[in-house]
């Protein structure tokens, strides 16, 4: 191969490398299941790759918030502690893999890690002040007391 033409070549590299890098640190590639934001699109597509956390509970099912909650509003002469117990009205789209969580409720189960997960909404009423709350909760942070029958459009 000519000495010239090789040249040319590696100019014409260079350029294209220099765009890559311009483009790189101005646009941001996103995973198309959590929709995260990331600087590379290697990085999008391995989030992409992770699984997604089948759903453990549907809407309506009755549950159990895990820990305890505390109620700013109680009377102070009672223990402002309680344990939560709700409907789930809803799920969060799938959401990149939250590494407390990982690490608090899964042990660093293996085939649990870096899985996308989904957050369940619960509501429920205080029972120390009668307030109507909602909290969001991973799927191992509580416990189906009651699954609501499944009707025919779920
Ligand atoms: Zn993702
Ligand atoms: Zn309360």
């Amino acid at each position: 191969m000519p000495f010239g033409v090789c040249k040319i070549g590696s100019v014409v590299r260079l350029e294209e490398m220099a765009m890559k890098i311009r483009k790189k640190t101005t646009k941001t590639y996103h995973c198309g299941v959590c929709k995260t934001g990331y600087p590379t699109p290697q990085e999008a597509e391995n989030c992409e790759k992770y699984p997604v956390e089948q759903r453990v509970a549907n809407i309506g099912d009755y549950v159990r918030i895990s820990e305890k909650r505390e109620c700013l509003m109680a009377d102070p002469k009672i223990d402002p502690y309680y344990v939560a117990e709700g409907v789930i009205t809803g799920f969060s789209p799938p959401l990149p893999f939250d590494m407390e969580y990982e690490l608090k409720w899964l042990g660093g189960k293996r085939e649990r890690l870096n899985s996308h997960v989904h957050l369940y909404y619960v509501r429920y009423t205080c029972p120390r002040c009668n307030e109507e709350r909602e909290q969001s909760v991973f799927a191992l942070e509580f416990t189906i007391l009651k699954s609501k029958e499944k009707t025919a459009s779920e």
